[in-house]
């Protein structure tokens, strides 16, 4: 029998997650962290004025865009195989707190087993989309950029406008497909998540890893967005219907070893 949650498309393991960013916390290594942003730049991450704008109009009717298709603990719990064989073609991520821990340039080693696993599903169809290393307001010359690709090993989009903002068509340019074919993969409900679902992603949401070295106005954002989408989501709100996976069995599909899939 169809209950009202197996309607729900969203997949949380919250214990999981928890004891999970415990010990990456405790795992920082502050060789790996980039020292010189300045405090503009930092401050320039953290405010986000466009993003305002859209938060509004989320906050006013658009609640759905901020509500991701599936949430894992990390992308560890991902199954990339079966996110391929449904017919995506790319994934866009995220950086801080979604690949590295906040401002380190090495992806977390815990989540680079499955980080391989996805070039290998996706025949090397990534790309770090960051608000910071490749916006042209940040990193004009590219130099961040340039160095996370030799760090991270995955392309950096080059960009103007900072996520949730913009449109979709570097990213389409990049990967020679629709922007409905790619999977965006961030922390944050209210950049990454709701840039995604603007323009018709799969929008994945893993657990940020760890809320250590965060700017105090990310934090508050954070709480932000953490009582809005659980308000919506109480309210009967789900993430956009996605034509590649309408039913919420396909998005179970994603997750690996499908067993995690708890409320
Ligand atoms: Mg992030």
């Amino acid at each position: 029998m169809s209950t009202k949650d197996d309607q729900k498309p969203i997949l949380t393991v919250q214990a999981e997650a928890s004891s999970r960013s415990a010990s990456s916390s405790t795992g920082l290594n502050p060789q790996t962290h980039l020292h010189h942003l300045s405090f503009w730049q930092r401050l320039g991450q953290s405010i986000n004025l466009v993003g305002i704008g859209l938060f509004l109009r989320v906050l006013f009717g658009k609640h759905q865009w901020a509500l991701p298709h599936v949430s894992v603990p990390s992308i560890a719990w991902l199954d990339w195989e079966a996110l391929r064989r449904a017919g995506f073609e790319g994934c866009v991520f995220d950086k801080d707190n979604t690949l590295t821990e906040p401002y380190a340039n090495e992806v977390a080693a815990q989540l680079l087993p499955s980080l391989r696993r996805c070039q290998q599903a996706f025949n090397g169809r990534l790309v770090l989309f960051s608000n910071s290393a490749g916006l042209a307001q940040f990193d004009p010359q590219g130099k961040q950029a340039d160095a996370l690709e030799v760090a991270l090993g995955i392309p950096v989009l080059r960009h103007r406008e900072k996520k949730p903002a913009g449109a979709a068509a570097d990213l389409e340019a990049h990967f020679g497909c629709s922007s409905s074919k790619l999977i965006m993969i961030g922390d944050r409900y209210l950049t990454d998540v709701v840039y995604g679902n603007r323009h018709g992603m799969l929008t994945i949401r893993p657990t940020p890893l760890t809320t250590a070295g965060e700017p105090f106005a990310v934090r508050m954002a954070r709480d932000v967005e953490n009582f809005f989408v659980k308000r919506w989501r109480g309210q009967g709100n789900t993430a956009p219907t996605h034509p590649m996976a309408r039913k919420p069995e396909a998005l179970y599909s994603f997750v690996a070893d499908n067993k995690i899939a708890l409320w």
